[in-house]
């Protein structure tokens, strides 16, 4: 088997191509209804977006589509958080161990010693909100948050107001955790203020193109491939992805991790970013896999994936690899152009989750 030929861009746009097709259809999901304006947003919308090294953005279907980039703000001010503080701060100030629990867990921080865990649940989130300067002062801390999002996207965000307005009215349980917080000394700057700019960081909006190029910066060491801008040092980048990879999908991080490989963020919003730091595999696949359901405590999701037992095939030919899985045959193409970057709007985040099993990073030898 060639291990090192390169795709291109042709067979990456094919398989790209192939996945929307494949998961457009698809309506499984469930929009995350416990914020108002949630429910409400299109589940037809649905896009892929893949940004490659050289800055090349690679989209299919709904990718200019504006939704709430929710949870995947968390990895956005993580990083503000880590570039101020150094990660020895943040593990001690915050944590960065996976929960197994739910994004909004109470239980969460009583079981870890009255610890938020990690930036990326809620928990974590309004502690790091609560870390970033100018401390006491929310407009300057807002400008901070939103400029360090704007540039990790490779242009300007913006707030979707009616989003704020409806979290802003239904988030009595992150309220809850805010205060719980301030009780055991883990919030660092006013809890309601600390609260408020959170919600205000979930509710900007942000296309597919956009996240794909976050998630691009994130891959390529704090590069952004886009707009060729530095926007954090290289070494946070696997300090980060390493927060990703073990708690980024929740309490089903460890299911996605196996099945995947691929270090992956989700939002109620519907999007999915994933990371892709090495040689990526793409998949190719007569398979139409269902899907499980899970991920209800994020609504949006049905973040599990199709019964997965392949068996090694070794009569590869070339360039390719096949695999044969649950009877079916499965070709695997190396891709060295390092692509980083997923996405799905609403309901058919369902998709992209799917879409996601189609690009792979050696997923068959566990390494990423
Ligand atoms: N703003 C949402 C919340 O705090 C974000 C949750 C998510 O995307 N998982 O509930």
């Amino acid at each position: 088997m060639d291990r090192d030929r390169r795709i291109t861009r042709e067979e990456l746009k094919a398989a790209l191509y192939e996945a929307y097709r494949r998961f457009k259809g698809n309506t499984d999901g469930k929009n995350a209804d416990y914020i108002p304006y949630l429910a409400n947003v299109d589940k037809d919308l649905f896009g892929i977006s893949i940004c490659l090294k050289d800055g090349e953005v690679l989209t299919v279907g709904d990718c200019n589509y504006r939704f709430g980039i929710e949870s995947i703000s968390k990895v956005a001010t993580a990083l503000l958080v880590l570039k101020e503080y150094g990660p020895e701060t943040i593990i001690d100030m915050i944590g960065a161990d996976a929960t197994g629990m739910p994004f909004n867990s109470i239980l969460a921080i009583l079981l870890e010693n009255e610890h938020p865990s990690t930036p990326l649940v809620n928990a974590g989130a309004i502690s790091a909100v609560s870390m970033v300067s100018p401390v006491g002062n929310s407009r300057g801390k807002w400008e901070a948050i939103k400029d360090n999002i704007d540039r990790l996207c490779g242009s300007e965000v913006t707030l979707i107001d009616e989003l704020y307005r409806s979290e802003s009215v239904s988030n009595h349980n992150n309220r809850a955790i805010a205060w719980l917080l301030k009780g055991y000394d883990r919030i660092y700057d006013d809890p309601e203020l600390s609260l408020d700019l959170y919600t205000r960081q979930c509710s900007l909006g942000v296309t597919a193109t956009q996240l794909s190029t976050m998630a691009a910066t994130i891959a390529f060491g704090g590069y952004n491939p886009v707009t060729k801008r530095r926007v954090f040092p290289a070494a946070l980048s696997e300090k980060l992805t390493s927060m990703i990879a073990s708690v980024g999908m929740y309490e089903y991080t460890g299911d996605w991790m196996f099945r995947t490989g691929i270090p992956s963020k989700s939002g109620v919003g519907g999007g999915i970013i994933g990371v892709l730091q090495s040689d990526a595999y793409i998949k190719q696949t007569t398979y139409a896999g269902e899907i499980l359901a899970h991920y209800r405590g994020t609504g949006g999701f049905v973040g599990s994936i199709y019964p997965y037992q392949p068996t090694v095939d070794h009569d590869h030919d070339g360039a390719t690899q096949k695999f044969i899985v649950d009877g079916k045959e499965e070709v695997y193409y190396k891709n060295n152009d390092q692509a980083a970057g997923v996405v799905g709007t609403a309901n058919q985040a369902v998709n992209a989750n799917q879409c996601n099993l189609e690009i792979y990073e050696s997923s068959f030898t566990g390494s990423i």
